[in-house]
């Protein structure tokens, strides 16, 4: 008889690679044991005897926590959206913003507390809150400072896990909003409107920024000069003028960066624990703007929409965009990739988010592997690329508790994947299984559900 102790499992992984997501590195033939949906014990191979009902031979594989995308949207597509996320791997995200649901915070209970394979539903935006004219049909309208108060409670109330701001929201509202939130103890997130600076922003307590165009308008010491000719235009030009027009400062802009100021943001965000939220993917939502040549040929995931949604945007393929925006919209691209460089320079833990949503060709799940491979053109490391879709969320919703690591007494949201990641980004898509709340997904399962999606959506 050996000596070695016996544990008591329901799922064991054997002789895996697990990836320690804090120190970038891969610890080597570990057995990682799991007792209904926790992980409670990893140790090298061989240091004990399990019993388990079921045994996964890891050999050969790599092991990382579930992967979150903080930016998407749900709306009404919850039966196709939740298995094509679950199948790539993303087992938790954060809705910036379902117009289709009267009460963030009963849809966020009724997605977590019933059964079936789906993503934990981590947080939820309130309504979206703007000013005319509004992007977004659904957006509660605030034009006078007074009315902040009635909505922040409103929304507090629905179980919103924060307000979501946008684009037009004046300076004095914007003002009485972060003070709402602040004395109602409710964070505030989303855009940074337009007329406010990405100090102010940080100084009122904004908790995370959305899609780094937002930042990368601040970065040039005639910010505040440029802001002042977007008022001025704001009245003047119809929205999709004025959208061209920001686009246009926004470029020009970064021709102007200067250093200190990156530096000096850069602090003032880590300090603030202000979290800027990726979502470059956005920028190409039009098929036929692919950013890099070898992309085009990628699977988008256009097969799994309905007929009603894959239409439009197949459309889309067939009209190029004018090469004045195609030239902007790279220059933009480079921009972002280049914040992401400044972000680990200066250790600002950051957010993927991939802005998955019905109302762009950005499929869920697909959405977050193609946002971490054009992340990968920065010149940043896969372990900070990695963090930001597992330890720094948890880390945002304050959960490092349950989520973030592979790592012993963590709810067991888990990957298996064929690649290290570490190696190269893109090896997050060779999933070899699932682990959900501790239940093994094969990869004949997952294939099985994918199949499924794609036979409810219209074109076969
Ligand atoms: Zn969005």
């Amino acid at each position: 008889m050996d000596c070695k102790s016996s544990l008591n499992a329901d799922l064991v992984i054997s002789n895996i690679n697990v990836i320690d997501i804090k120190k970038g590195t891969v610890i080597g033939d570990q057995c990682v044991a799991i007792k209904g949906d926790r992980i409670i014990r990893i140790a090298p191979q061989g240091a004990y005897r399990f019993q388990a009902q079921t045994i996964v031979d890891g050999s050969n594989k790599y092991l990382i926590p579930g992967l979150w995308d903080m930016h998407v949207h749900i709306r009404e597509y919850e039966s196709i959206f939740f298995p094509l996320l679950i199948t790539h791997g993303v087992t938790g995200i954060r809705d910036m913003f379902n117009p289709t649901v009267e009460d963030p915070g009963e849809w966020k209970s009724r997605v977590n507390s019933t059964n079936g394979y789906k993503p934990k539903l981590l947080q939820v935006a309130s309504d979206i809150v703007d000013a005319p004219p509004i992007r977004w049909p659904g957006s509660i309208v605030i034009e006078h400072p007074d009315s902040a108060q009635v909505v922040v409670e409103k929304m507090k109330d629905k179980g919103a896990d924060f307000i979501k701001i946008y684009d037009k929201l004046s300076e004095p509202v914007f003002r009485s909003i972060a003070r709402e939130c602040d004395r109602q103890k409710i964070p505030f997130a989303g855009h940074i409107p337009d007329h406010i600076s990405l100090e102010d922003a940080i100084m009122a307590g904004q908790k995370s920024i959305e899609h780094l165009d937002d930042i990368s308008l601040n970065l040039s010491p005639k910010s505040s000069s440029h802001r002042k000719r977007l008022k001025e235009a704001s009245g003047k030009l119809s929205f999709n003028a004025y959208r061209a027009f920001k686009q246009q400062i926004t470029v020009q802009s970064l021709s102007e960066r200067d250093e200190l100021l990156v530096e000096k943001l850069m602090g003032l965000m880590k300090k603030n624990s202000c979290w800027p939220g990726t979502a470059i993917f956005t920028i190409f939502d039009q098929l036929s703007n692919r950013p890099y040549p070898d992309m085009r040929n990628k699977d988008f995931g256009l097969n799994y929409y309905p007929d009603s949604l894959a239409v439009a945007y197949r459309e889309s393929l067939q009209r190029p965009l004018p090469s004045a925006i195609q030239s902007n919209i790279r220059k933009l691209l480079l921009a972002k990739l280049k914040l992401l460089e400044d972000f680990e320079r200066f250790d600002v833990p950051f957010l993927v988010g991939s802005d998955a949503s019905p109302a762009r060709a950005i499929v869920p799940g697909i959405s977050l592997h193609r946002e971490l491979e054009i992340m990968s053109r920065a010149n940043i490391s896969n372990a900070t690329l990695l963090k930001s879709a597992t330890l720094y969320p948890a880390l945002f919703v304050g959960n490092e508790r349950d989520y973030g690591t592979v790592s012993e007494n963590k709810i067991a949201d888990l990957v298996i994947l064929s690649g290290n990641p570490l190696e190269d980004i893109s090896n997050t898509q060779k999933i070899e299984a699932v682990i959900l709340n501790g239940e093994h997904i094969t990869r004949e399962e997952l294939q099985k559900m994918l199949k499924e999606v794609e036979s409810k959506a219209g074109i076969k």
